[in-house]
């Protein structure tokens, strides 16, 4: 069975805790802390395997969890971090929240992706001493993984992709163009899994083709098989429609062209507009008049048509070239964009108590558990992201508590594992 969706629970690993920890060593009487902090949760990360070709392994085990970090040890030891967790998934795939369907990663390139990110490490007791508290008996706690439900969708990457009634000579062709070897048989729905042929035809011009299982009438409301298949043309650059030109199972072949233009339309308007070739198959079949009136039915619609003999590859050479030639005209299979999350307005923010304590001289240190949500959705990398989240530190009155605490300009704020240097 071929498995093109599943749903998973993936958490990515807490943070350890830091260490409360005093120095112990022969003829040294009080020894300072020496807590070290906690490690790093691991992250959640996908990744492309292309030996991988369905999501068939996440559809019995469906809960997935990084290592949570180590706590931190005696002697300034940090603890070790947490192992990320690597989930490979057919190339294709996308990630998405379950609950709100934003895409979470598309999983088209080598790249692997960080989906969720570990919880932060706490500090250890070390960082806590003062001139005025020297046996600081406390250290920071780890800040929980994330816990999300995602879905998993597998939508193929191919260049050009099959479609046509079941039965018109789609896995033959295939068959004959690549290395793929599908099933091909006299009967309806021979093919239940998409097949990835790679048409070789020289330097910059060889392509994937993908042998999508038969359309009927209904399919984009469920009826038959090509329902869940259709997804998987989506992303082709290029639509093949085959047809059997001859009628000989005793459709009307401008009718086959017309449904299956329908349904394709019906599921996704996109795809009413993507770029297609149409061949005419079973061209032995056919008389020279059927093949002359199709051929005019699909051009006065502004379609290139191409008859073909699949099996002894009749015609084909020229379809071949036709299609390299659309393709390297039309733009690279496309990419989802990766949707941030919305920042919440500041104005909506949940609030709750801060703590601001002077540390030691030039360092202070901010707690509030309200705060380390906000700082989950924060991309510490990104100029808005920053603006945005000094707007938060400015109206939540976290900047006044500060300046309340004595803070002056080039002193350094410490917020969980961020540290910035505070500016007026
Ligand atoms: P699919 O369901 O569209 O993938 O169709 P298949 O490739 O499985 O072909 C269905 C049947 O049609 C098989 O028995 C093929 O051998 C036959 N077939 C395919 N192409 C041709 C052709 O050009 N001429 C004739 N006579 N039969 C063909
Ligand atoms: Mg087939």
């Amino acid at each position: 069975m071929f498995i093109d969706s599943a749903k998973i629970h993936i958490k990515s690993g807490d943070g350890g805790a830091g260490a409360v920890s005093f120095r112990r060593e022969k003829y040294v009487a009080a020894g300072g802390p020496d807590g070290g902090d906690g490690g790093s949760g691991g992250n959640v990360i996908f990744q492309v395997d292309d030996n991988v070709s369905t999501l068939a392994d996440y559809r019995y085990r469906r809960k997935f969890a990084a290592q949570n970090g180590k706590p931190g040890g005696a002697k300034r030891c940090s603890g070790k971090k947490g192992e990320d967790l690597v989930l490979r998934v057919p190339r294709g795939t996308l990630v998405k929240d379950a609950e709100t369907g934003r895409i979470l990663a598309d999983l088209s390139t080598d790249e692997p992706q960080v989906v969720l990110k570990g919880g932060r490490g706490g500090w250890g007791n070390v960082h806590f001493a003062t001139p005025t508290r020297q046996v600081p008996r406390f250290a920071k706690p780890g800040t929980p993984g994330v816990e999300l439900d995602v879905q998993l969708e597998l939508k193929l990457l191919a260049d050009v992709g099959l479609v046509g009634f079941p039965n018109v000579g789609k896995s033959t062709l295939i068959s004959v163009v690549s290395q793929a070897k599908p099933n091909i048989a006299n009967y309806h729905f021979t093919t239940l899994t998409p097949v990835l042929g790679v048409v070789e035809r020289g330097e910059g011009k060889s392509f994937v083709m993908a042998d999508i299982p038969g359309l009927v009438e209904g399919a984009w409301e469920g009826v038959g098989l090509g329902h869940q298949f259709l997804r998987h043309v989506e992303r082709c650059r290029l639509l093949l429609h085959i047809v059997d030109v001859s009628g000989s199972e005793g459709r009307n072949p401008k009718e086959d062209f017309r449904i299956i233009n329908e349904e394709l339309r019906k599921f996704n308007p996109e795809l009413a507009e993507r770029p297609m070739i149409v061949a005419g198959n079973k061209c032995d079949l056919a008389t020279d008049e059927q093949i002359a009136s199709f051929r005019q039915f699909v051009e006065e619609q502004g379609y290139a048509f191409f008859p073909i003999m699949a099996p002894i590859h009749e015609g084909v050479d020229a379809l071949l070239d036709k299609i390299s030639e659309e393709l390297s005209k039309l733009p690279p299979i496309r990419r989802y964009e990766v949707e941030t999350e919305p920042l919440t307005p500041v104005e909506h923010l949940p609030r709750g108590e801060v703590q601001v304590r002077k540390v030691s001289d030039g360092l202070y240190e901010v707690e509030a558990e309200w705060l380390l949500r906000v700082m989950q959705s924060i991309n510490f990398d990104d100029y808005e992201s920053l603006q945005y989240f000094q707007r938060v530190l400015l109206q939540t009155g976290v900047i006044d508590r500060l300046r309340e605490a004595g803070i002056q300009e080039g002193d350094t704020v410490s917020l969980y594992d961020v540290q910035f240097d505070f500016v007026e």
